[in-house]
């Protein structure tokens, strides 16, 4: 068994990585639970903040780290939030007040197109020259009225034309197998094997 932390306190990502891992021998703990506070994300790339919070989480615990750093680019508001995804709407960090903001933001642009892109990274110790680092992306369409009760953050609001419904509306495991953080994860575990 090898034992990870997770680089993250966000309980939707703890759920879906957990799940995406549970078939490969490892033991995921939130840095949470050893007392690990939040790393800054002051970069403008997600690799760079993923690579921050891993070597953050592994340096604070002494133990190999993964991290994943994702967000919702939106093609019309030129990539928009992105890296910013967590605190669109300012703090504290709120999924409704976000939501808010981007179907306002959107309301005016007839390009509804979006995507989901995720970099996982892993890390063996906090200096590791080597890191595994991993990316996916995942394309729908931002819709203005909500469906669904699964997921977190922009999924009740994320359109998946080809399938009729949104990322919310999605049981967990299919969800994983579509999304950007569960195509960015498959190909770490491949790269890490
Ligand atoms: P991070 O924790 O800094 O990587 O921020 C990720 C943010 O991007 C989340 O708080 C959500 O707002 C958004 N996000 C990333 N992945 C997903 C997803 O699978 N569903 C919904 N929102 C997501």
């Amino acid at each position: 068994m090898h034992t990870l932390i997770l680089a993250s306190g966000n309980a939707g990502k703890l759920k879906e990585i957990g799940a995406l891992l549970a078939p490969f021998n490892v033991v995921l703990h939130t840095q949470n639970a050893y007392g690990v506070t939040e790393a800054d994300e002051p970069f403008v790339t997600f690799v760079e903040n993923a690579l921050a919070k891993a070597r953050h989480a592994s340096r604070s615990t002494g133990l190999p780290a993964l991290a994943d750093d994702s967000g919702l680019c939106v093609n019309a508001l030129g990539g928009a939030p992105g890296v910013l995804s967590a605190r669109y709407a300012g703090e504290p960090r709120s999924d409704e007040r976000n939501n808010r903001q981007l179907v306002a933001a959107l309301a005016l642009h007839a390009d509804k197109s979006a995507y989901y892109y995720s970099v996982c990274v892993l890390v063996r110790h906090a200096d590791d020259p080597q890191p595994v680092i991993a990316d996916g992306r995942w394309d729908g369409e931002i819709c203005s009225e909500p469906r669904g009760a699964g997921g977190f953050g922009y999924d009740p609001y994320f359109w998946l034309p080809e399938l009729g419904k949104t990322a919310a509306e999605l049981l967990p495991e299919e969800k994983n197998k579509l999304s950007h953080r569960g195509k960015a994860l498959q190909q770490l575990v491949q790269k890490w094997r």
